[in-house]
């Protein structure tokens, strides 16, 4: 630990020299950091990053984007796949690794690659609030959302990988180790299948013992909400779950993701439509989130709400809890902050009694923070997500009867594939937005 001012300085100024170096992002992130350094923080000692032998020396951010076969009840497609992959090392040898999605994953990589890393060089990573912090006022010092969430995400998820493996024990047991298993759900109907290639998967998929299934509706509903396509899009999502219902039997949870794609009365014909077929929750509804439509949607039909996958700050969860908008909260470690928000939102919605469920893929490092955490709940297994993690990713682990269990070893216990990896990040390649899961 510094003993005084001078080597707090000290510290900055390698810090501050560290970011002149490089681009002109890098240089306007820094003077940024620097009117912070001189205002709230100027006399506060920097930590001794050299005692626990975990100081960071590499942070590097890829842009990855696969193609990958599903192959599901005899369904067969090609489904592109893409996230930035981050990778922290210590000094002591240790790495970290990370991921983060839908979004414009170039971007988040160049802006890891070019000045947020770099901020993080010579810092303990067992410190996952001071590095938290440190991104936060570097990247969003007037509370923005937006790639701030995804490139902090990214870091704080190899940072709790870095801190997992120097105890010896997974993220679930570092997060409270609540449980040992998570129940998954599986996202198996994109927009593109027909209500045939539907049915057959949802089937395929009980068959294997996964009995909470979620399909996508609205598909381009929001561009339509002015014409008569809109309720063409509405009257074919009836018919899809009708038809998914019927398929399956009334012994499956069966949920629907809008993707944001709705406005209020677009939405609420197409529930009073799908109520019948009995929705465990309805995600993501409406255009951008918005608070006070989800709590008027939810106050007209009774519909159980669940959303929040892509949001990033903790106020945005306070708000749709206290608007009474939706029954539960969707925090994705990959974009709202990784397990040090994540964890605090989630003791926020445990205040309330509400419970949190994945959405928005990312069932490798999501499974930890609901089998860690006493209000976790469902963990998404998203089908044309997991083409991509299948290409990423050695030794996954899959879900029996229902169920994912946290690997025993130390970490997020994934592994990654260098040689995939390295093939999956050369150009041309798909960086932009949506890319990602439900
Ligand atoms: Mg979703």
């Amino acid at each position: 630990m510094a003993k005084d001012g001078n080597a707090a300085l000290t510290g900055r100024r390698r810090f501050l020299q560290s970011l002149a170096g490089g681009s002109a992002a890098a240089v306007a992130l820094s003077q940024s950091w620097t009117a912070h350094a001189q205002g709230r923080r100027a006399a506060e000692p920097d930590m001794d990053a050299g005692k626990t032998g975990f100081k960071i020396k590499r942070v590097t951010a890829s842009s990855l984007f696969t193609r990958g076969d599903f192959d599901y009840g005899g369904v067969k497609k090609t489904m592109g796949g893409g996230g930035c992959y981050v990778e922290i090392e210590t000094e002591n040898g240790t790495i970290g690794t990370g991921m983060t999605a839908i979004v414009d994953t170039n971007a988040v990589a160049y802006i890891i690659n070019s000045a947020a890393g770099r901020a993080l060089i010579g810092m303990d990573a067992l410190r996952n609030e001071e590095i938290w912090n440190r991104l936060y006022w570097m990247l969003s010092p007037r509370g923005q959302t937006g790639l701030a969430g995804h490139v902090m995400s990214s870091i704080d998820i190899a940072v709790w990988d870095i801190k997992g493996k120097a105890l010896g024990v997974p993220v679930a047991t570092l997060l409270g180790g609540a449980r040992a298993r998570v129940p998954v759900y599986a996202t198996f109907g994109p927009a593109n299948f027909t209500i045939d290639e539907l049915v057959a998967v949802a089937t395929a998929m009980k068959a294997q013992g996964i009995v909470n299934l979620k399909m996508v509706v609205g598909n381009g509903a929001i561009e339509a909400r002015h014409d008569a396509a809109m309720d063409t899009i509405i009257e074919e999502d009836i018919q899809r779950v009708a038809a998914v219902r019927k398929a399956v039997g009334d012994d499956v949870n069966l949920m629907v993701d809008g993707n944001c794609g709705f406005d209020l009365p677009g939405a609420e014909r197409l529930v009073r439509g799908i109520m019948p077929y009995r929705i465990t929750f309805f995600e993501e509804p409406l255009a951008q989130n918005d608070v006070q439509l989800m709590a008027e949607l939810r106050k007209r039909t009774g519909i159980t709400l669940a959303a929040g996958q892509n949001d990033t700050l903790a106020y945005q969860y306070r708000d749709m809890i206290l608007a009474e908008a939706v029954d539960y909260i969707q925090p994705n470690v990959m974009m709202a902050g990784g397990y040090t928000q994540v964890a605090k939102i989630a003791g926020m919605a445990q205040a309330f009694n509400i419970d949190i469920t994945n959405a928005g893929a990312g069932a490798l490092q999501n499974m930890h923070l609901h089998a860690g955490l006493q209000n976790g709940g469902y963990c998404e297994w998203h089908l044309p997500w997991m083409t991509f993690d299948k290409i990423i990713y050695r030794n996954m682990p899959e879900p029996v009867d229902g169920f994912l269990t946290i690997p025993d070893v130390p970490g997020l216990g994934i592994v990654p594939d260098q040689d995939a990896i390295r093939e999956a990040s050369k150009p041309p390649r798909r960086g932009g937005g949506g890319s990602g899961g439900d």
